[in-house]
Order: C-alpha cells, then structure tokens, then sequence
C-alpha cells in the first residue's frame, strides 16, 4: 500500500494528538515520565549564592567559571549593593518579589542538567565541576548530593538526623558510607531538579539547608577529595567580621526556623538553640481543648519549652519547699515522672497539687492570692488563674510556660477543691495517699509525689494509665495517629 505525503502527516498528527491526549488525561498526578519535557540540556550551572553584599569576591569568582566556560548566575535576595560589575553573560536574579514583575522563578532560568552552589571566593579547577557530575551520575549508593571542598581545609563527613518530633537536628560522627553533612567550605552539586524540588532550595546557609533537606528525604551525600583553588583574600575589616557574624547568625536562625529545628546537636556535643527563652514568647498559642498546636502537627514539646517548664518546676518545688508549703505532683506531671522520671515529652504544663492552707506561707502565693501577679526575684511571674480558685507560675512575664498550683483541702479523710475543670482525672482522692508524700524524681530534680502513685494514678486516669500512654484528649488527636 502506498502512502502519501498528505496521509503520512494526517497519521502523524492523529499519532501526537493521541500522546498529548493521553498525557493530559494522566493531569492530577502529573504526567508519566515520559511525557514531561526533557530535563535540560547536559552541563553544569554555576550558582552564586553564599555572598555578602560588602567585601565579596563575586565578580572575580563569576569572572573565573564564566570562562569556563559554563552558565553561571547570581541568586541574592535583592540585587547586591553596593553593585557589582558582573562580566558579560553572568546573569543576576534577585529571589525577593517585587510588585511589578513576574514572581522569581529561578529554577526556570536553570537550563542544565545539573547545578553547582558555589561559594564565593572560589576558582575553578578545570574538569572538577565534570568529575563531580560523573560521581553523582554514576549512582553510588543514594547520592544526590555531591560535594567538594573549597581551599585547602578537607571536607569532614558527619552524620545528620533531623528529628522533626522533637524540633531538633543531630549531627554525629559519620560511619562509613553514611554521610549526610560535611563539615569545611563546600562546592555542592545536585541535579536541577533535585535541587528545585526542594521547599527551600536557596535558603542561606546553603550547606546547612541542603544537607537538612537532603536528610529528611535520605538523600545521601558523597565527598569527594579534589578541591578548588581558593586565592588568599584580604582578611575582613573587624567591621566587616561583625557585619558577616551577624548576618549569618540571622540566617541561621531563619533556616532553623523554617526547617522547625529548635535545637542542633553538634558533632562534638555542643549546643545550639534556637526556641524561645526568657524574654521571648512561648513556642506556642493558647492551648484549645488541652491539644497544643504541635501536637495537630505531628510534633511534641519543643525542646526549648520543656526545658523552661523544667526549670520552672524546680524553681517552684524550691520555694514552695522552702516555704513549707505541702504540695506534690499532679496529673500528667506525676504519670510523666512515674513513667521516665521526666515531663512527658508532649506535654505543656507541670500540674502540682497544694494544701490550700499552706497558701498563706508562701509569700509569692500570698500576693497572687491577694490580687496582682507578681514576679518574684528570679523572674518568675506568680498569679491567681482567672479561671479558678487555682494558681500558675509562669517561666516569665513574656513565655507564658507555667506551673499550674491546685489547691485542695481535706474533708472527711477525702482531699477536694472547689474549682473542677471538667477533666476525667481531675477527681477527690483519699488523704491517706499524702501520707506521707514520698520523693520521686522529676525533671531532673527530686519532687515530692503521693505514696503509692500508681493507684492514685489509677484513679484518676483508670487502669493502665503508666503502661498505656496517650496525648491529652484522645477525642482531638490519638497518639500513634501521624
Ligand atoms: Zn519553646
Ligand atoms: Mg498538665
């Protein structure tokens, strides 16, 4: 059978009709692979991102790959200032929107397979940008990441865990093969589109956020040997050094932030933290329905506030202590110091029972029962709970963490109270479980607690209560439901 020209090209166009009809169909989950349009164009484009606007090697450093030559461009927030003279070619695309222009897309001005995050101050070292391509490519292990050191400092592999649950980030030596972060100035390679499918695939400081998404996505890292030349520069002004210590420690904390890491745990065991603290506000709102908010979002305590609420449990036994005002441990506080001597990692308050008569021996105590909070020496804010006949310390005046103090009174051999929450374990007890108290660790001190806590546990929170944990209010969010 003959075919014409005319019937040739009907049948092509019925033909690329069907694939792009079959490729829309496949629409809400994205096309299949074969479908999507090519990843760019084989090479490596060089990203300027980790300057500062002062004191830079940024024209010289794009000078020297533009000659390459490969792609490079500059990424900043805004254009830098004071300006640079960029060579011919190299490209600036300011991150930041700006009313009257299109929202930045930098991943579309990307066309090469593969991208290189370059710090500043660096020279090439030609085929090294290749090599490092070729080791990515050649599928070792779970490498997306490759890097390179910078200068004469190798690169150190560390291994690195973000623990989302618990706000934190742990860095650790690197078994063999487990590399996850490295230590020193790195030139770090990924392929486009690994790079652009991350949240925050420009966020300072570079390394630091590519090695923190990189890791909750299992991504590993290779490091290779080869480094690039880094030319001596004149040391920075002291001026200068504060300018960039500051900025990058503001930086810093901004990826912290949004990677919802509070604390980092360092290599060699130091830490840094970046919660709340005194003068700030509490890591969370008001508690609706006894769920914190970070529980709805799959996390628990931030670890900055359960450390305030430590301190604040302590502080508060101290003084009550040395008051000689009787009081032991309630509610979630004594089921978390039964179960691991400790807060319950979820939890959002302490809760300490007192004698009601005892009120008047603490003068702190005395002044909040008497109308006003008051801060005691230590920062401490003491008040009567507007939504009772109860008690609350708070960490300070501004982080509203507290201790809540619940004053009971016996009567007939039976402790109650005259404020009732409405909780299930919020119930009368025997007296006999506060003689005596006994001591119990908490908290990293030593609490008073009720004799025989398991069966006043038992009977505040039913049978099972130690071994059985659960979040607050099960009706809202059940543990083990992320
Ligand atoms: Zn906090
Ligand atoms: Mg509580």
């Amino acid at each position: 059978m003959r075919v014409t020209p005319c019937q040739a090209a009907l049948a092509a166009t019925i033909a690329l009709n069907l694939l792009l009809l079959y490729c829309a169909w496949r629409g809400p989950g994205g096309p299949p692979p074969s479908c999507r349009p090519p990843r760019g164009v084989p090479g490596v484009t060089v990203l300027l991102r980790d300057f500062e606007d002062f004191e830079n090697d940024l024209a010289a450093t794009a000078r020297a790959f533009a000659a390459l030559p490969v792609p490079v461009l500059v990424v900043a927030e805004t254009p830098p200032y004071p300006p640079v003279p960029l060579p011919p070619g190299v490209r600036l695309l300011p991150l930041l929107p700006s009313p009257d222009r299109p929202p930045p897309r930098p991943e579309l001005h990307v066309r090469t397979r593969h991208v290189a995050l370059v710090p500043d101050g660096t020279r090439p070292l030609p085929g090294l940008l290749e090599r490092m391509r070729d080791a990515l490519e050649a599928g070792a292990g779970d490498a997306r990441v490759v890097a390179a050191p910078v200068g004469p400092g190798p690169l150190r592999c560390l291994e690195l865990r973000l623990e989302p649950r618990t706000w934190t980030a742990r860095y650790g030596p690197a078994a063999p093969g487990a590399c996850r972060a490295a230590e020193g100035t790195p030139v770090l390679l990924l392929r486009t589109r690994d790079l652009f499918a991350l949240p925050f695939p420009l966020a300072r400081p570079l390394p630091t956020a590519i090695f923190s998404q990189a890791a909750l996505r299992g991504w590993g890292l290779r490091v290779l040997p080869a480094a690039f030349p880094a030319p001596r520069r004149p040391p920075l002004s002291p001026h200068g050094r504060w300018k960039a210590e500051n900025l990058a420690d503001g930086r810093r904390r901004r990826l912290m932030r949004d990677l919802g890491v509070k604390r980092e745990v360092l290599a060699d065991g130091r830490e840094r933290w970046y919660g709340c603290g005194k003068e700030t506000a509490r890591c969370f709102g008001t508690v609706y329905a006894r769920t914190p908010q970070y529980l709805l979002a799959g996390r628990w305590t931030p670890p900055c506030c359960l450390r305030a609420l430590r301190e604040t449990a302590r502080h508060v036994t101290g003084v009550l202590e040395a008051a000689g005002v009787r009081y032991w441990l309630e509610g979630g506080s004594l089921l978390g110091a039964v179960r691991l001597g400790d807060i319950i990692p979820w939890d959002y308050d302490v809760d300490l029972g007192i004698y009601r008569e005892d009120v008047a021996k603490c003068r702190w105590l005395a002044a909040a029962a008497a109308g006003d909070p008051v801060e005691d020496a230590e920062g401490f804010l003491w008040e009567k709970a507007a939504e009772g006949d109860f008690y609350r310390v708070h960490y300070s005046r501004s982080n509203r963490l507290h201790v809540d103090l619940w004053p009971f009174y016996p009567r007939g051999g039976v402790m109650t109270k005259d404020t009732w929450l409405g909780h299930p374990q919020d119930v009368e007890f025997p007296e006999s479980f506060l003689q005596p108290r006994v001591p119990l660790p908490f908290a990293g001190f030593t609490a008073m607690a009720p004799n025989n806590a398991r069966a006043f546990l038992e009977l505040k929170f039913g049978p099972g209560a130690i071994e059985n944990p659960e979040y607050p209010n099960p009706a809202v969010k059940r543990l083990g439901q992320d």
